[in-house]
Order: structure tokens, then sequence, then C-alpha cells
């Protein structure tokens, strides 16, 4: 519990729903731009949204705020700096408050990361995923590796002081010696923080449709573990499946969801997740951003929430937290489902007794076997 260590304090995420392109591989709620973005209107729905929403988040402190998309690198610093000025003045933050921005090397300007800054952004997370222009090309990025490149040092010489890279393996055509050469590229880069995805084909996607053709399990597997040693070698300590950053430098957000904290998603399609009085509330706005923005400003409902219940509730908690290396501690599960321990004991004695969870110090996490199996682990636990 040592990132998240007041239960009570909340993550805000904002969603920026437009890119300039569709990724043939990406199932997010991003929609390819057909023209200008009218800013002001978007960033005066989401202001309505969260003057709405934060009343379900009474007397809390935020600890994070996450600006994610889509493309929000699309949108000036002069709105982003209003809108998180907005939200930091109606509620109280925490002094080590996070603000990430993601950012995408195809949309940036030279001097945009020195306003991101002033709007009060601390922590940027650039959507690289490969430095070989071969693969980019591949999946389809508007960016090549020299725009990753300046992107990053513009940004460094700006005074950004928190940066991660998102990086993929399991490319089409890439073997391991390649995703090992990119990632080492990456490393290069000297980022706090680096994350790093396998490639995996999504519903509704143009790959799902027509799959390039990509690596086996084996292949799979070699390149995770190889790319784990790597990252290790360089100081970079591993600390969820796909999360690796230097000490100290943990993205205090995603730890946070990891544990099971509570956020408040504002924007299309965001999705928020509420410890109330009852149990647990799962809440998502309307997805499509005319539909959204539409409902907001006419005062129509754009929420809609279920109740997160009974064995959903534990599999829901355990499926981000096993994802975290250290686990979650059992006194944190209660405190977060309101359930007792019992219920995730009995769930999970047959995965502690086949030697894939080791539950101690009133900790339960995954051993080192079942860190590899991590997706079979969740699955039984559905099942
Ligand atoms: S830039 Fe990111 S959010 Fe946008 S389409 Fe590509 S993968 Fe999806």
């Amino acid at each position: 519990m040592s990132l998240s260590d007041n239960p009570d304090d909340f993550s805000l995420y904002i969603h920026f729903p437009w890119c300039v392109r569709k990724c043939p591989y990406c199932d997010f709620n991003s929609h390819e731009l057909s023209g200008e973005i009218d800013e002001h209107r978007y960033i005066k729905t989401l202001i309505r949204d969260f003057d709405h929403s934060i009343s379900e988040f009474n007397q809390r402190s935020i600890k994070s705020i996450f600006l994610g998309g889509g493309t929000p690198s699309l949108f000036s610093g002069k709105s982003l700096g209003h809108l998180i000025k907005y939200v930091t003045e109606s509620v109280s933050c925490r002094g080590d408050l996070e603000v990430t921005i993601e950012a995408n090397p195809g949309t940036l300007e030279h001097d945009q990361f020195a306003r991101y800054l002033d709007a009060g952004i601390n922590r940027l997370s650039l959507g690289v995923q490969s430095f070989d222009d071969g693969c980019l090309a591949r999946i389809g990025r508007i960016h090549d590796a020299d725009a990753a490149r300046e992107a990053l040092e513009n940004a460094r010489k700006s005074g950004f002081r928190n940066i991660n890279i998102d990086m993929m393996f399991g490319l089409p055509d890439q073997s391991l010696e390649m995703a090992i050469a990119d990632c080492e590229n990456a490393i290069a880069c000297d980022p706090e923080h680096i994350s790093c995805y396998q490639l995996t084909l999504e519903p509704n996607t143009l790959f799902y449709v027509n799959p390039p053709t990509l690596a086996d399990h084996d292949q799979l597997h070699d390149m995770q573990t190889g790319l784990q040693a790597l990252f290790e070698d360089y100081g970079f300590m591993q600390y969820e499946v796909s999360a690796y950053a230097k000490r100290g430098m943990q993205c205090k957000h995603n730890m946070h969801y990891w544990t099971f904290g509570d956020y408040l998603g504002i924007g299309a399609g965001a999705h928020s997740k509420i410890l109330a009085n009852h149990g647990v509330l799962r809440i998502w706005n309307e997805k499509h951003p005319r539909n959204y923005q539409n409902k907001v400003a006419n005062g129509v409902s754009w929420r809609n929430r279920e109740p997160v219940l009974g064995n959903n509730l534990v599999v829901e908690c355990m499926m981000n937290a096993l994802r975290i290396k250290e686990g979650i501690s059992l006194d944190l599960f209660e405190r977060r489902t309101l359930l007792n321990r019992e219920k995730l004991l009995a769930h999970t004695q047959v995965l502690h007794d086949e030697g894939l969870l080791l539950i101690e110090n009133d900790q339960i996490q995954c051993t080192e076997k079942g860190y590899l199996f991590i997706d079979e682990i969740i699955e039984r636990m559905i099942s």
C-alpha cells in the first residue's frame, strides 16, 4: 500500500476521444478527426460533467489526474490549463499531485511541452510504441522514430522530470532481436518509466478482421522474459505486468487503479469506480463524443451505473491487484470491497495450494511462477 497511502483519496481520469488517425489495433474509445476540434465546447462539457459528478466524492482529495485518450495532446496547453485550474481549485488536492498527459509524437509542436508544464502537468506519457520505422508503419502509427526522439528531447529540455515511454512488443514481423533492440532504444532515451505492452488482437479492430503475421506463444514468452531481464539490467524495476520504473518513479495513478482505489472519470465513455455505503458502483459515460456533449449540454443523463457484487467484486479487485508484483494486503482488500477476507481466501485457496499465489503476512500476491500465468489465474478465478 506504499503508493496509495490514504484509501480515501481518489484519482481523476479525463478522456479526450479524438485521434488524427485510428490505429488498426486500437479498441479504445478514439475517433478519427474529420475537422477541427471544438476545444472550447469539449472543455466546457468536461467542466459540467465534473461539477455534476464530483458530489459523489464529497470531502475527499485528488491524488492524481490522468489526461488520456484518444490523443489529449491534440488540445492546447491553454485549454488544458483552464480545465486543470478549474478542477484543482474546486476540490482539495494532495501536495504531491501527479498530473499526467498522454501524448502522441506525431501531434506535438516544438513549444507545446512548456505550455503543458505551465498548465500544471508534471508527467508525460509518450506513445512511442517502437523505434523501428518499419514496425511503426506496420501498426499504422503517424510518427517515425526521429519524431519520437525529438519529442523526448524537447520534453526534457522544456523541464519534464517524469517521463514514461509507451512501448509495444510482438509487433507484425518483429523478431526477438528486434524487440530487444527496440527497447534498448527506449532505454537510451533515459526515461523514468517504461510501459511495455504485448500487441493483442482485439475485437472491433482492423487487425482483428485482417490479422497480420504475429509471433507465436513461445516467441512471445521469450520476448516478455528477455525484455524483463533487459529492463532490470538498466535499473527499471518491474512493478506490474507491463510497467517498469526507476526507483520511486512508479505511476501513482495506475497504482491507484491496480489497488482498486476509487476514481472519477469524466469525458466521453469515461468510467468511474466508487465505493459507496452499500458496495462498489461502476459508472460509465455515454460513449460517442457527439452524443456525450449533447447530453451534457442538455442535462440529459449521460452516466450509466451498476453495482459490482459478490464474486464479481472479488474477481474485479484481484484482476487488478494481482497485476502488481507486491499484490495487495488483505486489510486493503477489505477496505476496498467491504467484503471480508474469508471470501477472498475461499476463492484463492486452490491457487495457493498449487504454488501460484502467495498468502503471507496479511498480503496476497502471485508467486514467481504464478506471475508467468497471470491470465490463467484470472480465468480460473472467474470460472
Ligand atoms: S493514437 Fe492511441 S488512442 Fe489513438 S487510435 Fe492510435 S492507439 Fe488508439
